[in-house]
């Protein structure tokens, strides 16, 4: 299950990189952007490149990747594999996609937790205030993406992914009802 989480304002986003063909702008968060300078910049010390693949995906975007993922894995499997439209974690402008400069085949897919952009990103994100959003076994029930990294180095950005009290509730109310409404009507959209 996705958490529900919040939609970054596109005006106030900066880009943070490019594609590997160079065609397409990848766009985050300021504090998204200089806190993955910083870490990069620390890797690089170590002979280590982080490539950012995706970074702010829009709402619209994320529904038509979600029609294609229904399509491949099946209607109720989609939500296995990509967040709905609206859950995307993608949307908040705090999470990279990060793959390792030196091994674009590793991009988006399991052999990037046999990288060594990944072995260091183990070891050294939390420093520069991002965490893995989906672990093996995650208890939300997402396959394991050892390439998605959120930032929560703001109090806005924690609050979002690690929601308390009364907001924990009404966040996972909606993203369980959203959950339900999927897998109940899969072929709605
Ligand atoms: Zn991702």
């Amino acid at each position: 299950m996705h958490r529900a989480c919040p939609c970054a304002d596109r005006q106030y986003l900066i880009p943070i990189g490019k594609s590997r063909d160079g065609k397409l702008t990848h766009w985050a968060r300021p504090e998204t952007v200089r806190a993955f300078e910083k870490m990069n910049q620390a890797a690089r010390a170590e002979g280590i490149g982080l490539h950012v693949i995706w970074a702010f995906r829009d709402p619209e975007l994320q529904r038509a990747q979600f029609e294609e993922a229904k399509l491949k894995h099946g209607p109720r499997n989609g939500i296995r594999w990509l967040a709905p439209p609206g859950f995307s974690e993608h949307q908040t402008g705090w999470v990279l996609d990060i793959g390792d400069r030196d091994n674009p085949q590793a991009d988006d897919n399991p052999l990037f937790s046999g990288t060594r952009a990944f072995q260091w990103l183990l070891v050294n994100a939390g420093r520069f205030q991002f965490e893995l959003s989906f672990h093996p076994e995650n208890w939300q029930g997402v396959s394991y993406e050892p390439w998605h990294w959120r930032y929560v180095g703001t109090s806005e950005a924690r609050n979002a992914f690690h929601p308390q009290g009364l907001h924990a509730l009404m966040v996972w109310r909606k993203s369980f009802a959203e959950a339900l409404r999927w897998w109940l009507y899969p072929a709605k959209s």
